[in-house]
């Protein structure tokens, strides 16, 4: 059934990307409505689940196979059998390339994320270390892991001669371990010590790894010492990675720390204009109706992976039904996405829960008087406006009656700095965060 399944996809993306991403797979099993298939690497698997998961879903249920779902796992080339390669943890040659999709020419740039896209170019640039470490923090989705492969890639071709790693806090992690039950922790520093630019993705999974955590500290060390380039990113702030020793926060917090931004209406709708380009590739001759894009930029408010979703199941659909997506069909296609996406949180609600909080009445907060016992809760509430809604600061600042956001802005970064130096401050926007995410 396998076969047949190629074969049709073959034909239904053309013979070019049918080489690149779907003859490298193979199905292990079925099981349950979920399809597991093997895929040389994890890049292979996400853009496959991504782009084509809905084409293959459909195909092997044509051809009998139940499925409702595709679980992608990485297996090295040829078949290797099922249990991981032990002896051969620590190899350089495992070290994942940068991904040819995430480079700075398909990133888009808008006010959330311009900062960090302005940084990760500065370092992109291979001139002397300015900032160290680079941390880039922000929630799921919003392009982390694109910038890092970003500036790896385009190190690549401007200073091939530097030694640039990229690597997951997962797989640091694992080789770790390995390196320390093969007894090749030599190897292990030894390797990470010997490059020009590291760069560690997603380090909040160091949480609570105590050992790990001493070795990269060290291994951080010993490269801030060589003057070599750090990048990191988490899904949060430094001082908010809960059980990461202080040592490491705060040699974190020496560098320059930029987060991204939740997305807001015109960097998702240039994000999707971007990926509705590469989709003309793939589905040659598939449309979709104008106002498609500004309804999922309107509705669709949380990250871009969510977005591109999206957008991949609309194109999937207009190509299975051979006509061009309506709005109308779009909001049936996405009725799972949208109502995710709509139980998003309101200013009003995050202003009423900090007034409650308080003891202070919303009119007041939200009033001209610049009492403390007033100033701070609104300037708190402003803050988490800022951080858990997709707003814009100029929105938000209509919401606290302010002609323009200049206020909004010094407010946030009041907060910003507050929340470093005030636990009573760093307390009350934890509590008030888990209250408002439920
Ligand atoms: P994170 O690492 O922050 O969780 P990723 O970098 O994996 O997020 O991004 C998720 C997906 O969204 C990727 O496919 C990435 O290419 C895409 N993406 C995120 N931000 C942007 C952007 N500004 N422009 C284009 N694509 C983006
Ligand atoms: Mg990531």
């Amino acid at each position: 059934q396998w076969e047949q399944v190629k074969t049709d996809m073959r034909s239904a993306i053309g013979a070019g990307n049918f080489k690149s991403w779907i003859e490298p797979l193979s199905l292990v099993t079925t099981d349950e409505g979920v399809a597991h298939l093997a895929a040389p690497n994890p890049f292979v698997g996400d853009y496959v689940s991504k782009t084509y998961g809905d084409q293959i879903i459909y195909h092997l249920n044509r051809h009998g196979l139940s499925v409702q779902r595709l679980a992608f796992k990485v297996e090295s080339a040829a078949n290797t059998p099922e249990k991981p390669a032990a002896p051969k943890a620590v190899t350089p040659a495992a070290d994942a390339r940068p991904d040819q999709r995430f480079t700075f020419d398909n990133f888009v740039v808008g006010k959330p994320n311009e900062l960090a896209h302005a940084a990760a170019k500065r370092v992109a640039e291979g001139g002397p270390v300015t900032f160290n470490p680079l941390f880039l923090y922000g929630g799921v989705g919003l392009g982390k892991t694109h910038l890092m492969h970003a500036i790896a890639h385009e190190l690549g071709q401007r200073r091939p001669d530097l030694n640039v790693l990229y690597i997951s806090a997962d797989q640091f992690i694992y080789r770790f371990i390995s390196a320390l039950r093969d007894r090749k922790m030599m190897d292990f520093k030894q390797h990470f010590r010997s490059v020009d630019i590291l760069m560690v993705d997603d380090i909040q999974f160091l949480e609570g790894k105590e050992s790990t955590q001493e070795e990269f500290f060290h291994t951080f060390n010993a490269l801030v010492d060589q003057n070599k380039q750090l990048i990191i990113s988490a899904d949060r702030a430094p001082g908010e990675i809960r059980d990461l020793s202080e040592r490491i926060k705060s040699r974190l917090q020496c560098g320059l720390v930029v987060d991204l931004h939740p997305t807001d209406y015109e960097l998702r709708l240039g994000v999707l204009h971007a990926k509705q380009e590469t989709y003309l590739n793939v589905y040659p001759g598939v449309d979709i109706a104008p106002g498609v894009l500004e309804f999922l930029a309107h509705r669709i408010s949380s990250n871009v992976r969510v977005l591109e979703g999206a957008l991949n199941r609309l194109y999937a659909l207009a190509s299975l039904v051979g006509r061009t997506v309506t709005v109308e069909m779009a909001q049936d296609c996405l009725s799972d996405i949208l109502r995710a996406s709509d139980r998003k949180l309101t200013i009003e609600e995050i202003q009423r829960k900090v007034s409650e909080h308080y003891d202070i009445r919303l009119s007041d907060m939200l009033g001209p008087k610049r009492t403390r016992t007033l100033a701070r809760p609104r300037q708190v509430a402003m803050w988490l406006c800022k951080q858990m809604t997709t707003r814009s600061l100029p929105e938000i600042g209509r919401k606290f009656g302010k002609r323009d956001h200049t206020t909004i802005m010094h407010g946030v970064r009041k907060i910003d700095e507050l929340r470093q130096s005030d636990s009573q401050i760093a307390d009350d926007l934890e509590l008030l965060r888990r209250a408002l995410e439920d």
